[in-house]
């Protein structure tokens, strides 16, 4: 009966890298018609390091970093480790910060010194009055490149540009096509930029990007997509992806993710890699052709 098939399905879940928190959505994976991936640490590997310094002339990368990596030292994001790690490697003597603040989808603000500094995206620099157009064309270039570009800005002047790359994981590519080849629609939900994001979906196949979506708006990315295609996953590793996972007809979490993200979930892929979520669909498929 279902009950026996279910514990059959869990352990051979668990021979391919599953972990099955809720026998249900074993159930429910054969019905997806959708799979919705989170960006950082889902399809990349959420390990993201700088590749580009653009310096605005006569600022010396040094006095950058020293800006950039004291901020970032109050972040928790992946991005700013990226920053905080470049500062240490060019070995520079990270200051203190005061009044410093995260700003959801936006990046961090804070003291130094005595000085203003930000770091963030455009709606950063804009919310702020920072003239940065003239690098527009900087931004747009780093961006096709698939690298997410920061700006970084001391007492209202532009000092700089840093971006970083987050490379994507192994398997990313391969699962997406062979997701797609079992008629399963892919798509992928992000806080970074819509270029960013287009030219990361480009190189792994999804053809669905929603990108710049605020932490809170992912779960109602989801709502959508269920509205339109019915049996919805979520893939996901962040504690803002939490309540998304909870929203999706099945929660998948990276293992290698928060706790958070772990809990809200139905499944954990054990050791991160997209490719066990293909096993999970099979065996769905087939545990449900037995018992009928
Ligand atoms: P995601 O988790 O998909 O990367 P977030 O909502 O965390 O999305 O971030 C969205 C954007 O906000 C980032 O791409 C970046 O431009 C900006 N941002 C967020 N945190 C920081 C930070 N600590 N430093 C600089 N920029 C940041
Ligand atoms: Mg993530």
């Amino acid at each position: 009966g279902t009950p026996t098939a279910l514990m059959v399905g869990s352990g051979m879940g668990a021979e391919k890298g599953i972990l099955i928190r809720n026998g249900e959505a074993i159930q429910t994976f054969k019905e997806v018609t959708t799979i919705a991936f989170d960006k950082t640490g889902t399809i990349t590997k959420g390990k993201p390091e700088v590749t580009d310094l653009v310096m605005i002339d006569g600022v010396e990368e040094k006095e950058f970093l020293y800006y950039a990596g004291t901020i970032e030292k109050g972040s928790e994001h992946p991005l700013a480790h990226a920053i905080v790690e470049k500062a240490k490697d060019e070995e520079i003597n990270l200051g203190e910060v005061i009044d410093f603040n995260a700003i959801v989808g936006m990046g961090v603000v804070g003291k130094i010194d005595g000085e203003e500094v930000f770091v963030g995206n455009r709606k950063l620099m804009k919310k702020n009055n920072i003239a940065y157009e003239s690098y527009e064309e900087e931004l747009i270039r780093l961006e096709e490149e698939a690298k997410t570009a920061m700006m970084l800005a001391k007492e209202g002047q532009l000092l700089g540009i840093v971006a970083v790359a987050d490379p994507i994981k192994e398997d990313s590519a391969q699962a997406i096509a062979a997701l797609e080849n079992m008629g399963i629609k892919t798509a992928m939900i992000t806080g970074d930029n819509k270029r960013t994001a287009a030219a990361i979906g480009k190189k792994v196949g999804i053809s669905h990007v929603i990108a710049e979506v605020l932490p809170d708006g992912k779960v109602e990315e989801v709502i959508r997509l269920q509205e339109k295609y019915g049996t919805v996953a979520m893939v996901g590793d962040g504690i803002n992806d939490a309540p998304a996972l909870k929203q999706a007809n099945v929660g998948i979490a990276i293992g290698t993710g928060t706790d958070i993200a772990i809990e809200a979930a139905d499944v954990t892929l054990v050791r991160g890699e997209l490719s066990a979520i293909i096993s999970a669909v099979k065996l769905s498929k087939a545990i449900f052709r037995k018992i009928r």
